[in-house]
């Protein structure tokens, strides 16, 4: 069985963080004989500089035709003054859209060899474990009308429009709730319910949906107060399910509590499991082309991938425990150093996940 992956570097960090993903995947050929066809495409801000789309029809038609796409991180200043129509993340939000990935799952593990990276204290992080589900292909970052406007007056407006179909609404809800079965049975619906009217209806069907899973408890929580819970006490959640903007501020918020950004994964799934994976974190043109970024977000992308994707858990579980290997033996990319420990770039980290995980199968 050989698996077609469309292979989306990207801009800023992306190239350097893929090369580590990609060394995995072979690695992974070699020590487990899993197949994969790696085809990469063009998007975002190279795509532009290319062909003048930050998505072109090309990679478009790529993403389709593959088993499932593996994404780096896409914009940085060099295009901030584009139009928004052409910006790198228009780029990215419109291959979501396209391919209609609307359930995005957020894992935050702290891994326990991370826990004085944590920003919190070690008694309110260790064994964390939340799955933020969020929805990703509607609400505010697609709604319209958008746009800035010159009033009467001559003053200038910004609009956006936050909008939910009750359709999109459930087919989140549902993909939270089959989630939390398989998990602590615990979903928190997190929306602003007190002033949106929107969010109103967002809670609305979400207890609807309640009711055809009546051995998960759902509970509901304002935004406001979501973020705080989650510096606060953050092992009170189990899956959290949220709008595309909130699951996208809450989930950079608990990325620090698992040590940095630079560790957590995503899925992004359809309604048939077709998925893209990618870490959460952005392009980081602060740390581009310097070797300093973290490429274990992305390698645990991997691990997603083939786990969500392919149901090949064996495979996964190598990423995984390969991933904690290497980090019980000391290797930290900058993001997660503590005295002590040795530092390693980019490469080196991705060459330490690939001795663990020959170290781990020759152990099988
Ligand atoms: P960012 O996530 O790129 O960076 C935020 C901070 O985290 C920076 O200090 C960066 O150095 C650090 N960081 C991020 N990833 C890291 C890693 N793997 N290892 C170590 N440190 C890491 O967010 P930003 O600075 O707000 O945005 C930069 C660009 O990325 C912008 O153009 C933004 O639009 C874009 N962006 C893209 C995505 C995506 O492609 N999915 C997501 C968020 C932001």
């Amino acid at each position: 069985m050989t698996y077609k992956i469309a292979v989306f570097p990207g801009d800023g960090i992306g190239p350097e963080i893929m090369a580590e993903a990609i060394k995995v995947m072979d690695c992974l050929s070699s020590v487990l004989g899993t197949g994969f066809e790696l085809e990469t495409g063009l998007v975002g801000g190279a795509a532009f500089d290319q062909v003048g789309d930050p998505l072109p029809a090309e990679s478009l038609a790529l993403a389709r035709a593959s088993d499932a796409i593996l994404l780096g991180a896409v914009g940085g200043p060099k295009w901030e003054s584009l139009d928004y129509s052409v910006r790198p993340e228009r780029g990215l939000l419109r291959l979501r859209a396209d391919l209609d990935l609307f359930s995005n799952l957020r894992p935050a593990i702290l891994h326990p060899q991370l826990i004085d990276a944590s920003s919190l204290k070690p008694e309110i992080v260790e064994g964390l474990d939340i799955m933020i589900v969020r929805e990703l292909t509607g609400g505010i970052y697609f709604g319209k009308p958008r746009g800035v406007r010159i009033l009467d007056d001559g003053e200038r407006e910004g609009f956006n429009t936050l909008v939910y179909r009750e359709s999109e609404i459930r087919r989140i809800g549902h993909s939270a709730f089959q989630i939390a079965i398989k998990r602590n049975r615990q979903v928190c619906s997190v929306d602003k319910a007190n002033v949106l009217e929107c969010t109103e209806l967002w809670r609305d069907i979400m207890d609807q949906i309640s009711s055809e899973y009546p051995e998960v408890e759902l509970s509901h929580m304002y935004v406001d107060n979501a973020a705080m819970q989650l510096v606060r006490a953050p092992k009170q959640f189990d899956v959290i399910v949220t709008t595309n903007m909130f699951g996208d501020i809450l989930s950079d918020c608990a990325s620090m509590l698992t040590g940095s950004i630079g560790m957590l994964p995503s899925a992004s799934l359809d309604g048939n499991g077709k998925g893209m994976y990618e870490p959460i974190h952005g392009s980081a043109p602060d740390i581009a082309g310097l070797g300093r970024a973290n490429p274990l977000a992305t390698i645990l992308s991997v691990s997603m991938l083939l786990r969500y994707s392919f149901a090949e858990s064996d495979a996964a579980d190598l990423v995984d425990q390969a991933v904690q290997v290497a980090l019980e033996s000391g290797a930290r990319t900058p993001d997660i150093h503590s005295a002590g420990l040795q530092e390693v770039s980019t490469s080196g980290m991705g060459d330490a996940v690939v001795a663990a995980m020959h170290e781990v199968a020759d152990g099988l």
